[in-house]
Formats: C-alpha cells, sequence, structure tokens
C-alpha cells in the first residue's frame, strides 16, 4: 500500500510538470483556428451577403465562452488520467467546431447566397472568399478543364489533350457555361450575329445580356463541340435536333437541354440549363394574389369547359399549365396533356407528345384522338391552328375540361384570339369557363434593393394613391462591404433576382358570356373588373408596392407587351388600386 502511494506521487508530480506547459499551448491552436474562422470567414461573408452578423457574433462569443467553461469544468490539465483531458480536448475542439459548422449549414442555405459564393471547406476557396477575390481566383483557372460533362448514359465527355485545339474548344465551351452558372442565366444562345461573326447570348431572368462576339467558324466550333458531347449529328447543318447533358461544377450538378437548328445565316444552338426547375412552381410560388389562386383552384374541382391560358411567348405559358394541371387530382381523375416539347414531368398525368417529325397524324388529330379517350382534363400546350380550336370546342362541355395555352397578351386579348381561331363566337362562348393571362417581372434582389418616397405626381400617374403609398423600393446593384461600395454578389449588380408573375384570373359568367357572343370588347373588359380581380398592371403594381419589384420593371413589362404584340388592343388597362 505505501510502495503504491509512494509510487503515484512522483508520476503525478512528474507530469504536472512535464506536461503543464505544452498542453495549454495544445488548446491554444484550436482557439487561433477558430477565431480566425470565425473572423476572418464567417464574418466577411455574412458582411457581404448581408445575412445576420450580429446574431452570429453572438452564436460564436457563446461558442467560445461554452468551450472555455466545458475546459474549467472537466479535469483537463493535471488532474486524471491521460484519457480525460483527451476527451475534454476533443469537446473543446467540438463546442469550437459546432459554431462554424452552423454558421456554414445556415449560410449555404440561404437563398441570398448565390451557388458561387456559398462558404466552402477547401482551404483556397475560403482565402479568396475571404479576400472577396471568388472571381478573380475563377479566371486565373481559365488554362485548365473544370466541369464534367455527361451524357445521359452516365458516360462522361471525353477532355482532349490539352495541347490540342480541341481543348481550346473545350475550354471556350466551359467558360461560357460558367459565365451563365455565374450570372444565374437559364439560357444561353449561340447564333449568327452579323456577316463572318457568331455570338453568344444569355438570358438572365428574362432579360438578354450579350456574351461573346467571336469569328464565324469558332462559333461553329462551338456549335459542333455541343452536338457531339450530346451526340447530336454533326453533319446535319440544318434539322432539328435536341438531346440533355447533365454537368458537374464540383459537388454542383446541373441538366443541360441541348437544341440545335440551321437556317440560311448559319446555325444556331440553344442550352437551357435545368430547364424543369423553370417550369416547376406551386400555387404559391407562381405569383398569383390569393383571390387569384380562390378561382383557379375552383377550377380544379367543377368539371367541363374550356380554360384559356395565356402569356406572350417564353412569359410563363408552360409553367402556369402545368400549374394548373397539377392542382386537379390526377388519381381520381383521367387527367393528359398533349404537347410539342415535354418540359417537365408531371405525376399522374399521362402526357402526350406530338412528334413534328414523324409520320403520325397532325396535331389537331391526335387532340381529337385524346379528347375521344373520355378524359376527364386535358391541357393543350399548344394550338397551333384554328382546326385544334375547334376539336376542343366539341369536347364534352360537362364531363371533359381543356386548358387551351394561347399566346396573348391580355386576358381580353386571349378571348378574342380564342374566338378568332374557333371562327364562331357563339361556340366560344358557350364553353369558355375561364381565361388567364400573366406576364413575368423581375423580382428586385432583396441584398442591395433601396427604398426611396415616391413622388405623389409618379403615384398619381399610376394610379396610386399618394397618401397610401409611402415607401418604394428601386434597384441597388451595390452592396458597402466596410463603406466601400461593391458589385451586390446575390445578383452581380443586376439589382434583380429570379421572376414573379403578374396575372389576370377570370371566371366567365353569363354576363361576360354575353359580352363574348356579340364581341364586345369593352363591354367584357368591363365585366371582367367587375369581380374586383386585378388586371396584370394592377398585379404587378401591387407587387412594387410590397417591394418585391420596382415601378421601372412595371413600365418595362406593359412596354414589352405592346412591342411584342403589335396587333393588340393597344390601350393599356387602367389601374384603380
Ligand atoms: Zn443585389
Amino acid at each position: 500500500m505505501g510502495f503504491e502511494t509512494h509510487a503515484l506521487i512522483p508520476t503525478l508530480a512528474e507530469s504536472l510538470t512535464l506536461v503543464s506547459w505544452w498542453k495549454p499551448v495544445l488548446f491554444v491552436l484550436p482557439l487561433l483556428a477558430w477565431a480566425w474562422a470565425v473572423s476572418t470567414v464567417c464574418d466577411k461573408h455574412a458582411a457581404r451577403f448581408y445575412l445576420e452578423r450580429e446574431m452570429w457574433n453572438y452564436i460564436h462569443c457563446a461558442a467560445g465562452l461554452l468551450a472555455l467553461l466545458a475546459v474549467m469544468f472537466m479535469p483537463s490539465l493535471g488532474e486524471g488520467g491521460s484519457l480525460t483531458w483527451i476527451v475534454s480536448f476533443f469537446v473543446f475542439c467540438a463546442i469550437l467546431a459546432s459554431s462554424v459548422v452552423a454558421y456554414v449549414v445556415v449560410a449555404n442555405r440561404d437563398e441570398r447566397v448565390p451557388e458561387g459564393g456559398k462558404v466552402s471547406f477547401e482551404l483556397s476557396k475560403i482565402a479568396s472568399l475571404a479576400e472577396g477575390k471568388g472571381k478573380k481566383k475563377a479566371k486565373g483557372k481559365a488554362g485548365t478543364s473544370v466541369l464534367v460533362f455527361r451524357r445521359m448514359d452516365k458516360s462522361a465527355v471525353d477532355v482532349p489533350a490539352t495541347d490540342s485545339p480541341e481543348f481550346e474548344v473545350r475550354l471556350a465551351a466551359e467558360n461560357m457555361l460558367i459565365k451563365a452558372l455565374d450570372i444565374r442565366s437559364a439560357r444561353i444562345e449561340i447564333a449568327p450575329s452579323a456577316k463572318d461573326a457568331y455570338h453568344i447570348l444569355f438570358n438572365v431572368d428574362g432579360v438578354k445580356t450579350p456574351g461573346e462576339t467571336m469569328p464565324a467558324a469558332n462559333g461553329v466550333k462551338l456549335i459542333d463541340f455541343w452536338k457531339a458531347s450530346a451526340k447530336l449529328d454533326v453533319a446535319d447543318r440544318r434539322k432539328k435536333q435536341a438531346s440533355d447533358l447533365t454537368v458537374e461544377r464540383g459537388s454542383a450538378k446541373n441538366k443541360l437541354h441541348i437544341e440545335t437548328s440551321g437556317g440560311q445565316s448559319g446555325q444556331k444552338l440553344t442550352v437551357l440549363i435545368d430547364p424543369e426547375q423553370q417550369v416547376r412552381k406551386t400555387p404559391e410560388q407562381i405569383g398569383w394574389t390569393p383571390e387569384q389562386i380562390e378561382v383557379v383552384r375552383n377550377w380544379s374541382t367543377s368539371r367541363g369547359g374550356t380554360v384559356v391560358i395565356s402569356a406572350l411567348p417564353e412569359g410563363g405559358r408552360t409553367t402556369a399549365l402545368y400549374t394548373v394541371m397539377k392542382m386537379h387530382d390526377a388519381y381520381t381523375n383521367n387527367v393528359q396533356t398533349v404537347e410539342m416539347e415535354i418540359e417537365d414531368a408531371l405525376e399522374g398525368i399521362r402526357q402526350n407528345k406530338w412528334d413534328a417529325m414523324s409520320e403520325g397524324p397532325d396535331f389537331a388529330t391526335l387532340v381529337r384522338s385524346i379528347l375521344r379517350r373520355d378524359p376527364d382534363i386535358v391541357g393543350v400546350a399548344e394550338i397551333p391552328d384554328p382546326q385544334t380550336a375547334k376539336e376542343i370546342s366539341k369536347a364534352d362541355p360537362d364531363k371533359c375540361r381543356v386548358y387551351a395555352s394561347i399566346v396573348a397578351e391580355s386576358a381580353v386579348g386571349a378571348i378574342q384570339a380564342w374566338v378568332r381561331l374557333i371562327g364562331d363566337a357563339d361556340v366560344a362562348a358557350k364553353t369558355l369557363q375561364g381565361v388567364q393571362a400573366e406576364k413575368l417581372l423581375r423580382k428586385l434582389c432583396i441584398n442591395c434593393k433601396q427604398a426611396y418616397q415616391p413622388q405623389p405626381e409618379v403615384l398619381k400617374k399610376l394610379g396610386l394613391p399618394p397618401d397610401k403609398v409611402k415607401q418604394l423600393f428601386k434597384k441597388g446593384g451595390e452592396v458597402l462591404v466596410k463603406n466601400k461600395p461593391e458589385t451586390c454578389p446575390v445578383c452581380q449588380g443586376t439589382g434583380y433576382l429570379q421572376r414573379d408573375g403578374a396575372f389576370e384570373v377570370f371566371n366567365i359568367d353569363d354576363a361576360a358570356r354575353e359580352m363574348i357572343r356579340s364581341q364586345n370588347w369593352a363591354g367584357l373588359k368591363a365585366e371582367l373588373r367587375k369581380g374586383g380581380l386585378p388586371s396584370i398592371q394592377q398585379a404587378a403594381l401591387r407587387k412594387a408596392i410590397d417591394g418585391v419589384t420596382s415601378v421601372e420593371e412595371v413600365l418595362r413589362i406593359t412596354a414589352e407587351a405592346t412591342k411584342a404584340a403589335p396587333s393588340a388592343p393597344k390601350q393599356p388597362a387602367k389601374p384603380n388600386a
């Protein structure tokens, strides 16, 4: 017993003198790393993207304090065996790390942080992000292939040898795609721009942004690269061809839909990035007002008749049609579509694709044969000819609901077009149950939008009450980092981020039906407004009042409409909100 005590005491004393100097040092190292990560990475990142910086600093401080308390209250620096202090060391590190990990997880999920601005655990990226040099870093890498392209069969597209001319083309294709992803472009076009020149055109939130212009030979090489990668017939420079690819950039994956066709002036290639994401919206996301959602819900539970869904080209028609179709119960109803291009798979819905190239029936005949199979709901994504409209008007008005998607700029314009297609106002009026028209507008970037007090005259001109609208927002494009203006990293300086819809959604009642029968369009317009539902411009102005968009954007989409549809009635809807 005495011997054991004797043996124990010097060991403990020995360990105290030996160990006490390096153990605290060991604890200081993770503390320094944590302090660096919190102050240099997390805090600067939070400042750049306007995240809740103060709250996060409290959380980090709390974690630091908790880690120190844990060490103080655990027998670590001397008492107890070596296992105990190792455990307390790990607890110390874990508490510190948890605050950084929590920040990274929450910040990377925040919608204000774009793909290129996510916090990464790669040291080089962390350093560059902290310095705000993310872009320069990406440019410095321009000489190497950083993307992986995969075909539908999962095989990767080979990267050519770095000293070959093909490698240059591959890099040009990669750079084009990286730029598109960075500026959130959903659509890229390569097409002839002038004699002997091709240009790249990006489409960001519906607005065209010019990219590089190049000699025609290079443009053709670039198009051929995409065609070859997607296993399309490179030699055929005329026929319309389409295929899909996926692209991997680090851990991020995007689907690419490649379309090509040719004409007199040369070839054209379109790359759609994640096309199904563009058309996948819930009733709450698409932009309907609560009252408009109610109207559409009633459509989805009633039977029979035609509902016309309209917008300008690339104005959200497919998205609106898909969203309405998905509101029907596809398990208790026979729900089908007829489409020229299936843009997303709709669960439980039979989607019939009409192929222009095949020897099969024409579009109207396909629509007729589907309507004859007694479906409950049919969505017809295009009305290419009057015959198709006539077939739809023959559907059983008590049993079969048809959604007809047509190009028009307003609800009244859509009904006029529908009557013209059918060629008989009586027939059109009899089956019409509802109408919807839409304009897409860009949403202000919440990271950099600027509030201002609008001039009463401007408000009056817009038909808004000056005593009620005290504040509006305009686009920013810049943020202040340490009092220095910097291009907003969320919207890349455009001031806008993503899109929203402004809608007209109307039921057709007997009074409206009478106006259609007599083709009294002014009377129809007045009749539709009686229910108190907004016009597109009123709906858009409400979004401006709510700070979702700017007055400039509302005016832009109104001007765009009159430009794009010169045949449409030219009197813009007068808002009286
Ligand atoms: Zn912004």
